[in-house]
């Protein structure tokens, strides 16, 4: 039988975006793996809690962190806080997050302009008349100046409303041939575009560009970055604004990412969660993670495959047993990544019964089918998709995690 081969699309062609910081070089586009990133919450001129969270979504697997940098005391606290990550060994580039007032705080600390790998623009948030135009080239300047990358991010909740005041008109004057929620996907993706085109004349090169246009709803945004990437070679960060909490949140980003990535379009993700009252802000940073790992496009984790159970289950054993096995991969993995290069790919599987059990166990590199309902009480284990051993009596769960670990050291 011959193995049925999935094509993906290939990755949509960019130039490669350098994100440098130390001996850190963060590369998007370009053929690159999609990178992860995402930002803090904390007010940024509180030095400990903001580097404190930048760590910890560093240590989480964001490959960028983006800070607000809003007032001077923030823009002064940047350093502090890029030589507070580097006290730690954390090299992970910071991007600074500017509106309103970006092109006078990087003027007025260019320490600040240092420390940052990168800047976010919002070109809806820059100034209007002829200050905007102003704002958003002394902007520009600085990054050419400190060769540091920007991203030029449109976000609905702030486009520019000169450029869509301007697309209505026109619109209205050809007989308004479009609705209004047509012309503000234009406005947004003109906005990225035209200020784009206006970095390039300022002499930012596209090597140095990446765009964002985010909006909140999952249509639109799959619209826009469709329109937007046929439009133009720059690389994309991929986003769905203010997702929302939990389940929606998640659901809605992954919804919307997916069908992008597939395509081969984005190059960077952000996955915006509100987070839930007393959970971390990491969450956001491992959804992005799963949703590029179940896309096949990057391994970060070995994955746990566990059946939802059914009235065939004999208890909750092979639930507890899955959690057990995801909690010990999840502690074992700064070791096993240190001494077990690929170990992110291992496939783990634990099933509730023996109809689909030996099955994808089989397909797993180590498998474990537990019994169901009247079924014998023994728990065939699968390695390489032959079944090894049996596991029975107590502690399943201690039994099983050494395997795990015997197959990483093997
Ligand atoms: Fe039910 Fe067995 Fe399927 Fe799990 S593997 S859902 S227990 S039939």
């Amino acid at each position: 039988m011959t193995a049925e081969v999935i094509v993906k699309p290939p990755r949509r062609h960019t130039p490669r975006v350098h994100v440098r910081w130390q001996d850190a070089d963060v590369v998007m586009g370009g053929g690159a793996p999609v990178v992860v990133q995402s930002m803090t919450n904390t007010p940024t001129d509180d030095v400990e809690a903001t580097a404190k969270q930048a760590a910890e979504l560093a240590r989480a697997g964001s490959e960028l962190v983006r800070i607000t940098v809003n007032t001077p005391q923030a823009a002064r606290a940047v350093s502090e806080i890029r030589d507070r990550l580097d006290g730690q060994g954390i090299h992970t580039p910071l991007v600074g997050d500017f509106h309103y007032n970006g092109h006078k705080l990087l003027a007025d600390y260019p320490e600040c302009a240092r420390a940052l790998s990168k800047y976010r623009i919002n070109p809806g948030n820059v100034g209007r008349g002829a200050s905007r135009d102003l704002h958003f080239c002394r902007m520009v300047e600085i990054a050419c100046r400190e060769d540091r990358p920007v991203r030029i991010g449109v976000n609905w909740g702030s486009l520019d409303q000169e450029l869509l005041a301007r697309m209505m008109d026109e619109n209205a004057s050809k007989g308004s041939p479009l609705g209004p929620e047509a012309v503000l996907r234009r406005a947004l993706i003109e906005s990225a575009l035209e200020s784009a085109r206006r970095a390039r004349e300022v002499g930012l090169g596209a090597d140095r560009i990446v765009l964002s246009v985010k909006v909140s709803g999952v249509p639109d945004l799959v619209e826009i970055y469709r329109e937007l990437a046929a439009r133009c070679s720059y690389c994309l960060h991929l986003g769905l604004t203010e997702a929302g909490m939990g389940v929606k949140g998640i659901v809605s980003s992954s919804a919307a990412l997916a069908i992008l990535l597939e395509r081969g379009i984005g190059d960077t993700i952000r996955v915006s969660l509100t987070p839930r009252p007393g959970e971390p802000r990491t969450e956001e940073v491992l959804v992005a993670q799963q949703i590029l790992q179940s896309l096949e496009l990057r391994s970060f984790m070995p994955e746990v495959t566990s059946c939802p159970g059914c009235g065939r289950t004999s208890s909750d054993l092979f639930q507890r047993l899955a959690k057990s096995a995801g909690e010990y991969i999840l502690e074992r993995m700064p070791a096993w990544r240190a001494s077990c290069p690929g170990v992110e790919r291992m496939r783990v599987a634990v099933m509730g019964c023996v109809v689909n059990g030996p099955g994808e166990s089989a397909h797993a590199d180590v498998g474990l089918s537990l019994p169901g309902a009247g079924e014998a009480p023994v728990a065939p284990v699968f390695i390489n998709g032959e079944r090894r051993t049996s596991l029975k009596g107590e502690d399943l769960a201690g039994q099983f995690n050494r395997i795990l670990e015997e197959y990483v050291q093997s």
